[in-house]
């Protein structure tokens, strides 16, 4: 299976309201796609890192530069073994996580593609039918979000997701548990905090959450597992779980008792597959994040979330949640309330219309 040609496309799709993070308010997603081409087939992956660089250290149009310029020469025209053989040719590039994950995803939706079977049995999954949560971003006020989670709670969606950030912390989840006592919530710092900010952290105890996701620095470890011995709630690590080596780390030393898994942050499927394993070999339960990606990256997503050891409902959504349009004809939908079907055919079982991808691509290029 040769890579014979290679398409990168720069795409800006925008949201029907912006989402507000710690991060700042977003209008339109930024995201990156890949096209692997054998002779016989293709397969599609998609890195989403944002317009900036606030997320992580990467922005879409610095993931499209060193897609086509630095990743795409040293895998066109090759063969791999695997997916590991994929990320061995490239390990000389550090960093770059959601530019060389799109590179890897495609591989494994044209791996699957040229087998003739769907990538969530290609990665070992143990039903095609996944659990989603609820996500709300900051609201201009409390009573809008009360209203949301009400919602979710009557579409039947297990879990509840709520971004924390100064300005919308204690209060808002003191009046969110006030009118919803059983509800299982979980908070979102996007690493707004420091450990000047403990007492709050702790007061967060008193709230009965399932996990408080990445509250410190997007690249730490050390003031995390300080953190979680004062906690008894369980700290989630996303942003700052980059690899293999990073949840090996952070286990070891306390750092979490939940791992967030995106493929795109973590340099593909193949290195996602290896922190799943690990994790579960350690106890440590994960889940499935997202990135608000297009119909591609969140069906790799859904493909990820059958994996065994995923013990939470995963940021996954339908298109209708935050798009008018998808890149794909059909849309990313639930089959039942609070969930998701990964398909059944070869591959993600999607690709992009070409269309749709023309209407929103920014810059594009062919190898
Ligand atoms: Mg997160």
């Amino acid at each position: 299976m040769k890579i014979e040609s290679i398409k990168i496309v720069r795409v800006a799709m925008p949201l029907i309201y912006p989402f507000r993070t710690a991060y700042g308010n977003d209008e339109v997603i930024d995201s990156v796609l890949v096209r692997l081409s054998s002779d016989r087939t293709q397969g599609w992956g998609e890195g989403t890192c944002f317009g900036v660089p606030a997320y992580s250290s990467e922005c879409a149009a610095t993931q499209f530069i060193v897609s086509r310029d630095i990743i795409a020469p040293l895998l066109l025209g090759q063969e791999f073994a695997g997916g590991k053989d994929l990320q061995d040719r490239l390990s000389g590039i550090k960093g770059n996580y959601f530019a060389k994950g799109a590179f890897d995803l495609a591989w494994w939706d044209l791996y699957s593609r040229e087998k003739n079977q769907p990538l969530w049995e290609i990665l070992g999954g143990r039903s095609p039918i996944v659990e989603a949560g609820a996500d709300f971003g900051i609201m201009e006020n409390h009573s809008r979000l009360i209203d949301a989670i009400a919602g979710a709670n009557a579409q039947g969606y297990k879990r509840v997701k709520l971004k924390y950030r100064p300005g919308w912390d204690l209060e808002m989840i003191k009046a969110v548990r006030a009118e919803f006592p059983d509800t299982i919530i979980h908070v979102d710092c996007n690493s707004a905090y420091s450990l000047d900010d403990l007492e709050m952290l702790k007061e967060l105890d008193n709230y009965r959450l399932a996990m408080i996701e990445q509250p410190l620095s997007n690249d730490d470890l050390i003031d995390h597992a300080a953190l979680q011995k004062q906690l008894k709630t369980p700290i989630c690590l996303d942003e700052s779980i980059t690899s293999l080596d990073k949840a090996r780390k952070a286990i070891d030393i306390g750092a979490c008792r939940w791992v967030n898994i995106k493929p795109g942050r973590v340099g593909g499927i193949t290195n996602a597959l290896e922190i799943h394993h690990h994790c579960e070999k350690m106890q440590i339960p994960c889940w499935i994040g997202g990135m608000l990606e297009s119909a591609i990256g969140a069906s790799h997503c859904i493909a990820l979330a059958t994996l065994s050891n995923i013990k939470y409902p995963s940021d996954i959504f339908p298109t209708s949640r935050f798009y008018k349009q998808d890149l794909t004809i059909e849309p990313i939908e639930h089959s039942a309330p609070s969930q998701f079907r990964a398909s059944d055919n070869p591959g993600i079982g999607v690709m992009p219309d070409e269309e749709l991808l023309h209407k929103f691509t920014l810059e594009q290029v062919e190898l």
